[in-house]
């Protein structure tokens, strides 16, 4: 142990623990992304602390409480970013994305993310998230897409025990109508200081106040859905009509807002059984005026982000075990420094030729340099002492039967290939 540990609310990926877990967490959940035209977009974890305050919006804890912030020494003032979508959408304007072909532009990344919350299970100040982001396009196909994509990654990592949420938050035409009802609503409640200042900046988020005192206050709220205007409720219906379609299941939950000021219309979140307080394993919508309020043109967009960390978490509570790639196959023992040399040799051509493989390194006795091999996990173990070198052979030992058998030097290659390595 060193003087040092990972800071509070981060933690350290490690083989055998979680890493390779997380490499294939990753893979699996964009893959859907990957066949559906979504390319690659990887931005800087730092921005502009303007770009997260305009894009993520004033009155959220993410950027009034939970931003870490720094001043550079030339006197930038930057963020760590606390989600993707503001930089996906100043990268894709600054590059004229738009302007480059067909719309939507589609865009997927996969990085870490920082917010200064209260650590606890689930909920951490660094994670990890994949995200897409599909920018230019106002259709309901484009919604529904996302939310299949989404569906189609967890389940194809073994994940049942979740459901998905769905809710419109209106447009331009409807919100402000629903907004002035609501504002009403919540000036007759009995809300203390920081609800009232949150209400007075952005009224929906009080809908998506965790605490019980605030929700019972909230039963008879106006709800959203009854002040959708014809083109909003005719545009949800497709979405879930196209859902629908396509086997996923939702439900409708009238308020779901979400923690960010830059949703319109569509809003969905992904919600596990197994994870307790911090249940969402992923979350999304449409945002149709993110674009112009960091000055670009008008892009609807839409888009989601799903939560690595707690994607493992929920799989470690549904008891799923992910196929993971064998790291060693085939591992080497050299008895005496001649064979070392021969050896060493040996698996440079094995992992040339595509097999994973490893070696003793070291000075380590027989008992022990096995020992080493049966941890790795090889299915066979090659041993070679200077006498087997004297007759062009090594051992290959079956780790899994203790069979061992004689292989001349040169056949070696192409016998651990037949045997499907
Ligand atoms: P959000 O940007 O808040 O909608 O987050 C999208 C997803 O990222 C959530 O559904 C979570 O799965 C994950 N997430 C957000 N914040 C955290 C956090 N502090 N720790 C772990 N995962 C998080």
């Amino acid at each position: 142990m060193s003087t040092f540990t990972a800071p509070k609310g981060t933690y350290d990926l490690l083989p055998g623990t979680n890493s390779a877990e997380f490499l294939a967490v990753r893979d699996q959940l964009s893959a859907p992304l990957r066949r559906a035209g979504y390319g690659y977009i990887e931005t800087p974890v730092f921005e502009d602390i303007k770009l997260f305050s305009r894009g993520v919006g004033e009155s959220t804890d993410i950027v009034t409480k939970e931003m870490y912030t720094l001043t550079t020494k030339g006197g930038d003032e930057l963020g760590l970013r606390p989600e993707g979508t503001a930089s996906v959408v100043r990268a894709a304007l600054q590059a004229n994305l738009h302007k480059q072909g067909n719309l939507p532009v589609k865009l997927w990344y996969s990085g870490n993310f920082y917010r200064y919350e209260r650590a606890q299970k689930g909920r951490y100040r660094q994670f990890s998230q994949i995200g897409a982001e599909a920018i230019g396009a106002e259709d309901p196909a484009l919604d529904a897409e996302l939310m299949i994509l989404a569906d189609d990654a967890f389940k194809a990592l073994g994940l049942r025990n979740y459901k998905l949420l769905v809710n419109s938050l209106g447009d331009r035409q409807c919100r402000p109508v629903y907004r002035a009802a609501l504002v009403d609503f919540l000036s007759g409640l009995d809300l203390d200081e920081e609800t009232r200042r949150r209400a007075e900046i952005n009224p929906l988020r009080v809908l998506d106040d965790k605490r019980e005192s605030v929700q019972a206050q909230l039963t008879d709220a106006p709800m959203l859905r009854d002040y959708l205007c014809e083109d909003c409720k005719s545009y949800d219906e497709q979405v879930r009509a196209l859902l629908t379609a396509a086997g996923v299941a939702y439900e409708q939950d009238p308020k779901l807002v979400r923690g960010l000021d830059y949703y319109t219309r569509t809003t969905f979140e992904f919600v596990h059984f197994g994870l307790g307080a911090q249940s969402a394993i992923g979350g999304g919508g449409r945002y149709d005026g993110l674009s112009e309020m960091l000055g670009g043109p008008a892009l609807p967009s839409v888009g989601w982000g799903l939560g690595v960390d707690r994607t493992y978490l929920a799989l470690e509570a549904e008891g799923v075990t992910l196929d993971l790639p064998v790291t060693t196959e085939v591992y080497a023992v050299a008895l005496g420094e001649e064979a070392k040399a021969v050896l060493f040799g040996k698996v440079t051509e094995l992992r040339r030729a595509g097999i994973a493989t490893d070696l003793a390194f070291g000075v380590k006795s027989i008992k022990n340099a096995m020992k080493s091999a049966d941890r790795s996990g090889a299915r066979f173990a090659l041993v070679a002492g200077d006498r087997d070198l004297a007759e062009g052979v090594v051992q290959l030992k079956d780790m899994t039967s203790g069979e061992q058998s004689p292989v001349a030097l040169e056949a070696l290659v192409t016998t651990l290939k037949e045997k499907q390595l």
